[in-house]
């Protein structure tokens, strides 16, 4: 298939897939949902983005009627059934569905929805235009809830900014990105936010971590101010569909560009790893 969508059992191409109109996903955005992308037709990091995916579920009381190991396999085998060797595959859960009201009256079964399609990891060659946008969000940014919506206005700024990411800043205080995380590198430190309920505690961030700990970077999670980076060696965005990428500006201003080599090693051994990865050659 070119690409894929799947919905509670039922599988077609998304611009045939539909869902039904009281799913509590489509008017409260009511459930959670994770994301990463395949090469070889394998899906990168699988149990680590399910394990987090169900501890989400969990931490906003959405019962699933199904294990992580079913969710696996399930990922798995339709990431298989889809063309290509670079795709992205995006699954959410939501409460379930029911007429509009806030609290449900007895329970509902949650609904599973997947789509997967063609999509690859952004280029190492890329580097990073940023600019500044306030963090606006509520306190549940370490759960990937549905509610994105000061995510995609800080994107739409960006974008129409002429700027591919946002660094997002509590009173000066970065969190993170609206669709990635920032770290930063100065002398031998990566230094990257605390994981808290500022942040979404990224799954290509602590790959980034370990490999830093191999280049013999020593990892500090400590909160950290817009100044700072703007003096860092090298600004790092990661997530699961930019592994790692070094920033060239910051609302226009020069910054980073100290530290190539390093960028150009921890690169290399995040590739290899996303590589094995996905080649079943170590999957988990
Ligand atoms: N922070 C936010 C707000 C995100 O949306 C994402 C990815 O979607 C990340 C961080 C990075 O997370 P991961 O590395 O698990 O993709």
């Amino acid at each position: 298939m070119k690409n894929l969508a799947f919905y509670n059992g039922k599988i077609t191409e998304i611009e045939q897939g539909t869902i039904p109109i009281n799913d509590r996903a489509c008017y409260f955005g009511d459930g959670v949902y994770d994301a990463t992308y395949t090469r070889h037709g394998f899906p990168f990091a699988i149990g680590e983005h399910v394990d987090r995916f169900v501890a989400n579920a969990h931490s906003v009381g959405i019962e699933m009627q199904f294990d992580k190991a079913y969710l696996c396999g399930l990922l798995v085998e339709l990431c298989a059934r889809v063309d290509g060797e670079d795709n992205f595959v995006y699954w959410q859960v939501s409460r379930g569905s029911g007429i509009r009201e806030h609290c449900l009256d007895k329970k509902a079964p949650s609904n599973l929805l997947i789509m997967i399609y063609p999509k690859a990891l952004t280029t190492f060659d890329k580097r990073y235009a940023l600019c500044l946008y306030q963090d606006i969000r509520y306190y549940l940014c370490n759960v990937k809830t549905l509610n994105l919506l000061p995510n995609v206005l800080a994107s739409q700024f960006a974008k129409e900014y002429g700027c591919d990411e946002c660094i997002l800043h509590r009173q000066g205080m970065v969190t993170e990105g609206a669709h990635s995380n920032i770290s930063y590198i100065k002398n031998n430190l990566l230094i990257s936010p605390p994981n808290n309920e500022l942040i979404l505690r990224g799954i290509a961030r602590e790959h980034l971590f370990a490999v830093a700990r191999q280049l013999d970077l020593e990892v500090v999670q400590r909160e950290f101010y817009i100044g700072e980076i703007l003096d860092a060696d090298e600004i790092i965005v990661t997530s699961s569909g930019t592994l790692c990428a070094s920033a060239q500006s910051v609302d226009r201003l020069a910054v980073g560009g100290k530290q190539p080599e390093t960028i150009r090693k921890l690169q290399r051994l995040l590739l290899d790893e996303f590589e094995d990865m996905t080649s079943g050659r170590k999957m988990f």
